[in-house]
């Protein structure tokens, strides 16, 4: 038997390496970090990721069991990948194996080989002549031959569609041995002596100094905020230093929103460059998953484009990092392996020694006070390029007005005049549904969720209650469940309703949904968007899928329906957020011609927040948000840590808590750890949900190293907890929501 130790990372929760014997024959000259093997695992398999290899384990020699397998001839994985999932494995405190499995294409998980797809192609054959008598009465396969003689080196198989090539057409020429079918790897070598597939924009004076900036980081780390008003010619500022990037022989990474995977955004990186571009998002299958980032890999894809989880993809010549929209939430991942993206992204510019560049209308409150303090390069730009005007904001007090379905008379009168006056309106409502409940005029029955604290939202299409937090559904009752009167009213006003109640107000115009509801079939989305662009007057109602990044040139009106839930939530960040969201959904008018005007319903009329917002800005209102962050202790002037807990059982959760709470203060005692606080545990906000239990501790340190010092401690001990086996529970280091 080998006495060679494999320490392997495995897919699982647990935060330690397992002890393997190397497979028969397979010497420690063969072997390398990051190179998979399939082992046993209890009755059942795995493919495990080597860390390193040792020549003793403090396993047994007798429980020691053999690696079935070495699955990689090399390692799949690049050093500096590698590097990363470990340094994200530590610092987010979470099992490497696991890591790797978020950070891995799922195919390389189950043990796929780690090398770009053989391809078939289809070529003419070197003595095959256009006027073969065989071929003479067959006009099909003639033409078919005339196609595959104008592509030299063959076609690819995948794309015989798009050249309108039959495959019967051309298992005839085969059979005449007309044309050849040559097995090999899609790669093409071939570097564009031309990067440009269309004329760049002279940039503007603000452009050039950011651009300029940028360029001069390039070649070591750098990182950089680019704070641009909506419509200020970021984008135009990304694409020339991609250019850039893609003439000095590099590869350059974009990552966006989730929400902003819309074809758009993607045409416009497509239609700029001839060059090989990777897409790694939610709507790529598992296998153009793994031929992207191994095309990224190999060097053979120049552009690199994707959301979140893209940001491990590996890079043979990274150049330049571009995040885009990097205050949006979705860069943080809010299940397993809880990373942030961005910060991530920071990372792995240092140790790529590359240049970052953080683009962003409403830039996070974290990345402006990097900026402040000098880690960060601050760039602005300030004036829409272009020459369109900013939007003008209103303020539109409704404390004592009524509300038709969500929409006060002069939210009403001020849509129907920009109707009028041919233009479009986007009416924002950052709720789905026709109601956020139904409520029993009799007797006060309310519409809750029997999983969660919350209540189920009236769908009226579907004729459905249904709850946005854990998706229990049912129909909507034709009586109270309670005292079985038939008086049940849908109170408040989501999209839906909002849209019902505008189709009635103004007949005349096309009123037009935008939310998660109305947009899940594939391509109605586009269709929406192909509409709005033929410029006739319609009415936009939809959530924030609104907001993010699309070009309605004809909206002259955004009306928000509702501002104030952002001004007096619980959650620290609910601000940052909603203002955020009004500045995304306000930059989408007047972004052509006519100026554009911001109309917000409010019942806080007068709140601080909302008036420098509205009168001066969003730079404004972050430096006011900054300066109550840094009174109150809280991020980015403090550092978090969150543990949650849920149960089946009430009080389950808290006990745990408890217990992890001693704990920690006992660590914090013997290591004496300073400037930590523990807050809780109390239960969450949303105590119940999908019928679970829910309750979690606050760490709050004004330093990381301690509390990081405090959680690398704590987790031994919690993994041991016999109180943690009754409970799921799970820290989030740098958590986002509070919930
Ligand atoms: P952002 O990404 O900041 O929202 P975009 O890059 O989408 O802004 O630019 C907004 C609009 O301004 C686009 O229509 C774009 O073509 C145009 N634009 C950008 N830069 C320039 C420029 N230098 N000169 C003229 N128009 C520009
Ligand atoms: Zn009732
Ligand atoms: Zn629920």
């Amino acid at each position: 038997m080998s006495d060679v130790i494999l320490r392997l990372a495995l897919p699982s929760p647990l935060r330690r390496l397992f002890d393997y014997r190397a497979p028969r024959g397979i010497t420690k000259a063969m072997l390398s970090p990051g190179m998979r093997l399939r082992v046993p695992f209890g009755r059942r398999e795995m493919i495990g990721v080597l860390v390193e290899v040792a020549d003793r384990s403090e396993v047994p020699a007798d429980k020691l069991k053999p690696a079935l397998e070495l699955l990689d001839p090399v390692s799949p994985l690049p050093p500096a990948l590698f590097k990363l999932c470990l340094w994200t494995a530590q610092y987010y405190q979470h099992s490497l194996g696991d890591t790797l499995s978020w950070a891995l294409p799922v195919l390389l998980r189950q043990g796929e080989a780690a090398e770009a797809r053989q391809e078939r192609f289809w070529q003419i054959a070197a003595d095959a002549r256009l006027d073969d008598p065989r071929i003479a009465r067959a006009p099909r396969q003639r033409e078919a031959l005339a196609t595959l003689g104008q592509h030299p080196h063959g076609v690819a198989h995948p794309v015989l569609g798009k050249l309108g090539l039959s495959k019967d057409s051309l298992d005839l020429l085969l059979a005449k041995g007309l044309v050849t079918v040559e097995v090999r790897r899609q790669a093409s070598t071939e570097r564009h002596e031309r990067w440009l597939a269309q004329p760049e924009l002279p940039l503007n004076d603000e452009q050039k100094a950011a651009f300029n900036a940028v360029r001069a980081g390039f070649g070591k780390f750098h990182a950089f905020l680019l704070a641009g008003v909506t419509g200020s010619g970021k984008t135009e500022v990304y694409l020339q230093l991609i250019r850039e990037t893609l003439e000095a022989g590099k590869q350059a990474l974009i990552l966006i929103p989730e929400i902003n995977l819309g074809p758009q955004t993607l045409a416009r990186f497509e239609q700029r460059f001839n060059a090989r571009i990777a897409l790694l998002h939610s709507a790529v299958n598992d296998r153009e998953r793994l031929d992207a980032w191994l095309a990224a890999r190999d060097g053979e894809a120049d552009i690199i484009i994707g959301t979140r989880s893209a940001l491990f993809t590996p890079m043979k010549n990274p150049g330049l990092i571009i995040i885009d929209e990097e205050h949006d939430g979705s860069y943080k991942q809010q299940e397993g392996l809880r990373y942030h993206a961005r910060d991530l992204a920071l990372v792995r510019a240092h140790q790529e020694n590359i240049p970052i560049l953080l683009g962003s209308a409403t830039p996070s409150l974290e990345s402006l006070h990097n900026a402040h303090t000098g880690r960060y390069g601050l760039l602005y730009l300030k004036h829409r390029a272009g020459g369109a005007q900013p939007p003008r904001f209103l303020r539109l007090d409704v404390k004592s007005r009524p509300l038709d379905s969500g929409i006060s008379g002069p939210m009403q009168q001020a849509i129907g005049q920009t109707l009028a006056a041919g233009q479009q309106v986007l009416v924002f409502l950052n709720r789905r549904g026709f109601a956020p409940t139904l409520l029993c005029h009799d007797c006060g029955w309310l519409s809750e969720c029997p999983r969660c604290d919350a209540r189920m939202t009236v769908h009226q299409r579907s004729n459905e209650l249904r709850c946005h937090h854990c998706g229990y559904d049912e129909r909507v009752p034709r009586q109270c469940p309670q005292c079985n009167k038939v008086d049940l009213r849908p109170v408040g006003a989501g999209t839906e309703r909002a849209e019902e109640r505008l189709s009635i107000l103004f007949p005349d115009y096309p009123v037009l949904r935008v939310d998660r509801d109305s947009t899940s079939r594939k391509d109605a989305m586009n269709q929406l968007f192909a509409t709005i662009q033929r410029g006739q007057p319609c009415i936009l109602v939809g959530t924030q899928m609104l907001a993010k990044g699309h070009h309605f040139p004809r909206v002259t009106l955004v009306s928000i329906l509702d501002a104030d839930g952002g001004l007096f939530s619980g959650d620290f960040r609910a601000s940052e957020r909603m203002a955020q969201l009004i500045v995304q959904v306000a930059g989408r008018a007047g972004r052509a011609e006519e100026p554009g005007k911001v109309i917000i319903q409010t019942h806080l009329a007068d709140h601080p927040l909302l008036v420098q917002l509205t009168e001066q800005g969003y730079f404004a209102f972050a430096e006011q948000a900054l300066s109550e962050r840094r009174a109150a202790g809280l991020p980015p002037f403090a550092h978090l840590a969150l543990l949650r807990a849920e149960a089946h059982k009430p009080g389950q959760a808290e006990a745990f808590l408890d217990e992890a709470c001693s704990e920690a203060e006992r660590i914090v005692a013997e290591q004496a750890l300073g400037g930590i606080e523990l807050l809780g545990p109390v239960p969450a906000p949303m105590e119940r949900r999908a019928g679970r239990y829910r309750a979690q501790l606050l760490l709050q340190a004004n330093a990381r190293a301690p509390l990081h010092r405090l959680i690398s401690a704590w987790l031994l001990v919690l993994e041991q907890m016999p109180a943690g086996r009754a409970v799921r529970w799970s820290l989030d280091v740098d958590p986002v929501d509070l919930y």
